[in-house]
């Protein structure tokens, strides 16, 4: 807990330090003559901006290190919401311009303004269409994979034409070590686009699995089970998920995120997800045939089990019972004594997937299930309708603040089981939750 702490404030600071050197480094050396204070404060709030999004290439490049501290959620989070404040700043640059000197506003005209002008219009369009494109991605209908492939095209042609409208306009930049320095940061970031998109992969493509078998589950699910083929595999904590390139090859563009589902305690690299059919991906698995080569980039993911507790407490709504399969078999692997509550919401008893293996499961490990369904068929007389305060007290010993609680669910669900648990007096650091919505 304290390392993380630590390493997480590291990387606030260094994040800081990344958007604004590249700005004071503007102060140093010959200083062009000065301009009025909304000229400079403009032009300091473009710089800073473009430093942003500059930075966001390296949030998403799935470095462990970077995100280890928060989780891979977390980052995502953060990627979506700083962009906002990065579009805002560079937005604010023009517009402060305008007001402040209206001659300025003949630039607008593409067709006449000089090429530096212009590289602002293209840099500040792309931003603003990929941030339109990010937010309302769902409500537009737009499929993830070309969603995907625009927005990254969106985001290099916005960096890289930011820098080529304030090299072109070489007022700051005129001295060539800060032209220098301002090239070398955008190469940089754009740069490890390359690592993400062909070394990694490169990596990957020497390290492939096989599924080892195809299993159906309830609940419309299907479990991969895979084996490293002629490498050792990795090791992961449970909890954690990796990214699957079930068709096609390390290259494309797309892969997709899924908890491992089997024990850590695996000796011969296997790894195990389980997926439920939900879109244009997901329904293709259950064709999968043993013996086919696939992908895995991981592990990658803070939502695990390890902090020392008194009982775990598992949370799990839908498919997000994948995690918690990984820690409840884990710890029945590890011959770990202490008690294990899950609850386990979902819409009805036919979507319950591994509710047999959780029944056998109890046999190994201290474990209470509990099932809490939506939709209760005729005689029901376990649980239904929400995971509430109440229903904790029914299940769970006092004092509440003392367990660890892990939550993996639908959005809403893990928003009202937050709330419920703070309620409780459950301090945040007791609670750790995974949201499968990264984007
Ligand atoms: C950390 C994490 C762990 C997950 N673990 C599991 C699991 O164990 N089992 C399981 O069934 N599901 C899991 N999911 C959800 C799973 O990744 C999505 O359901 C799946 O990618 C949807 O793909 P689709 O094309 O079938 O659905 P679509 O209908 O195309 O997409 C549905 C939604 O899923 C998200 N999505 C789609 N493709 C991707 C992608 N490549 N990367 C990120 N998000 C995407 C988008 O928000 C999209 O709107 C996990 C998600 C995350 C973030």
């Amino acid at each position: 807990m304290f390392r993380f702490t630590v390493r997480g404030t590291v990387w606030v600071v260094l994040y800081l330090l990344f958007i604004l050197a590249p700005l004071f480094a503007m102060l140093l050396g010959t200083m062009p003559p000065a301009r009025s204070f909304w000229t400079e404060f403009s032009v300091a709030l473009g710089y800073a901006g473009l430093a942003m999004m500059c930075l966001q290439f390296g949030l998403v490049a799935r470095f462990r290190h970077v995100t280890a501290p928060w989780g891979e959620d977390v980052i995502y989070h953060f990627h979506r919401k700083i962009s906002l404040v990065a579009v805002a700043l560079v937005v604010a640059h023009p517009i402060i311009l305008f007001v402040t000197r209206p001659e300025l506003l003949e630039l607008l005209n593409f067709v006449q303004a000089p090429w530096r002008a212009r590289f602002a219009a293209i840099s500040t369009y792309s931003l603003i269409a990929l941030v339109v494109m990010a937010l309302w991605r769902t409500k537009i209908r737009l499929p993830y994979d070309i969603w995907h492939i625009t927005h990254i095209v969106l985001a290099v042609v916005a960096v890289v034409a930011g820098v080529a409208h304030m090299v072109g306009w070489s007022f700051y930049l005129d001295d060539p070590f800060k032209r220098g320095l301002w090239i070398a940061l955008v190469v940089f970031w754009v740069g490890l686009l390359v690592y993400v998109r062909i070394i990694k992969p490169l990596f990957l493509l020497r390290r492939p699995y096989r599924v080892a078998e195809v299993r159906a589950e309830h609940g419309e699910t299907t479990t991969l089970v895979m084996r490293p083929d002629g490498h050792a595999g990795f090791r992961f904590t449970p909890g954690q998920f990796g990214w699957l390139t079930l068709f096609g090859s390390p290259f494309q563009i797309t892969s997709h995120p899924f908890s491992f589902s089997s024990s850590a305690e695996a000796v011969d690299g296997r790894v195990e997800m389980s997926i439920r059919n939900l879109g244009d991906f997901t329904q293709h698995v259950r064709k999968v045939q043993p013996g086919q080569r696939v992908y895995l980039d991981g592990p990658y993911g803070a939502f695990t089990i390890g902090n020392p507790a008194d009982m775990h407490v598992l949370i799990a709504g839908g498919i997000g019972i994948t995690p918690m399969m990984s820690m409840i078999r884990t710890l029945a692997d590890r011959g770990d004594k202490r008690p294990v509550v899950l609850f386990y919401g979902g819409k009805d008893w036919d979507s319950h997937a591994f509710r047999e293996e959780l029944e056998a499961l109890k046999s190994r490990l201290d474990l209470k299930v509990v099932h809490v369904l939506a939709k209760a068929p005729p005689g029901w007389t376990g649980e239904q309708g929400f995971i509430t305060a109440e229903l904790f007290k029914r299940h769970l010993p006092p004092p509440f603040a003392e367990h660890e609680y892990f939550i993996c669910g639908p959005d809403v669900m893990m928003d009202a089981i937050e709330a419920v648990l703070a309620s409780l007096g459950v301090p945040m650091h007791k609670y750790h939750s995974e949201r499968y919505s990264f984007v």
